[in-house]
């Protein structure tokens, strides 16, 4: 078989080197008072949990958070000794999973409390967990009142040990909204309840909000995947995504020829484009369509026309011929048009643009993860 990297329609290259480079950085911001978990939900946001989160482990992370108890399953063999998080939960009479699979439940409402409390009252043990409190996002978590309750209630907590106090921001990608400072105080109003519990409150963009929100643990996601965590400013994360199709054809059109689905481009000069083999079904969003662009070499090539299910068009009219040739490749995500210049010019966020990279690319990771 011929190599599979050569042969791929589109090439997803993931940087290993760059992702625990950029795990360090945020580490070394919010230590050594603080310390930085790892959110590796939703496949770690597309770029393969079960090369990333071990990455991370051999960087130094000891703290991993996911979304589902299907997420945390398949990590726990690959992350021995390191604690997993599971921010949704114990669905009622799933507790026994989490404890047979040693994964810490993140408990966000009195409903969740008390399932948790009664397995460990059956299985007899005191079992570890991690309380959420909503601060002012109306999200999951117990109300300010409920954690009060909490604190009082020696029963339930003769049955839980609460490992950790966790909230989460709305808008700490705003650097001045004045919910960041009262989710603050809420948080730390919870935390009075329990003195000894170490907290959690920042994500990626609440790192950067100063070292009041660091609290004991920090929880970045996007930013270790290089999404910018200060929307407006220079990005502080290295790139660790770059996306590469293979053109498949190229043409020449004359002026008035329309291209694509809906015939939304018409050509106002001869010119020549690229055919290139990814489309919506990989997660180029159909958003893209007249307003995306590509980069091949030095030079920005337009995306022209509707994206398709499995093909995208670019005009490469200003391309040296000899670079805009079948096989060779444009980057649609690279250092020139990174993943948060992609997300703008679809309407939406470097999240999802990497949550919705398909698993019909070709993968590659590089770089040694850092020891
Ligand atoms: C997704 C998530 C994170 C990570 O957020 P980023 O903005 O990607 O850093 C942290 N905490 C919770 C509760 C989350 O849902």
């Amino acid at each position: 078989m011929s190599d599979p990297a050569a042969r791929a329609g589109a090439i997803l290259s993931i940087d290993l080197a760059a992702l625990c480079a950029n795990w360090r950085v945020l580490a070394d911001r919010v230590g050594p008072r603080s310390q930085a978990a790892a959110v590796v939900k939703a496949d770690a946001y597309g770029l393969g949990a079960a090369h990333v989160a071990p990455a991370l482990l051999a960087a130094g992370c000891r703290r991993f958070v996911v979304a589902t108890l299907d997420e945390g399953i398949a990590l726990r063999p690959l992350l021995p000794g390191a604690d997993i998080l599971i921010l949704s939960g114990p669905l009622p009479g799933g507790e026994a999973d989490f404890h047979a699979y040693g994964l810490l439940p993140v408990l966000n409402s009195p409903e969740q409390i008390a399932g948790w409390a009664a397995f460990a009252r059956s299985s007899g043990e005191r079992l570890a967990a991690v309380l959420h409190v909503d601060t002012g996002m109306s999200r999951l978590g117990l109300r300010l009142s409920e954690v009060r309750a909490l604190a009082e209630d020696r029963e339930t907590l003769s049955a839980i040990d609460l490992k950790l106090i966790m909230s989460h921001l709305a808008c700490a990608d705003e650097v001045g909204h004045p919910l960041n400072r009262r989710q603050l105080e809420n948080f730390n109003a919870a935390r009075a309840s329990f003195p000894d519990l170490p907290g959690s409150l920042a994500a990626s963009s609440g790192i950067f909000l100063g070292a009041d929100w660091h609290a004991d643990w920090v929880r970045p996601g996007a930013a270790l995947y290089g999404v910018n965590p200060l929307p407006g400013r220079p990005n502080p994360m290295r790139q660790v995504v770059r996306l590469q199709g293979r053109i498949l054809q190229v043409r020449d059109v004359d002026a008035g020829d329309t291209v694509g689905y809906g015939a939304t481009h018409r050509c106002t000069a001869p010119t020549r484009l690229a055919i290139v083999a990814a489309g919506y079904a990989d997660g180029l969003f159909r958003s893209l369509g007249n307003r995306g662009c590509g980069q091949l070499g030095e030079i920005r090539v337009p995306l022209i026309g509707r994206v398709s299910m499995d093909l995208t068009i670019f005009d490469v009219g200003a391309v040296p011929q000899t670079l805009a040739r079948p096989g060779a490749v444009i980057d649609l995500i690279g250092p020139a048009n990174d993943v948060d210049a992609v997300a703008q010019a679809a309407g939406t966020i470097g999240y999802e643009v990497l949550t919705a990279l398909s698993p019909r690319y070709c993968r590659t990771y590089v770089g040694e993860a850092l020891q």
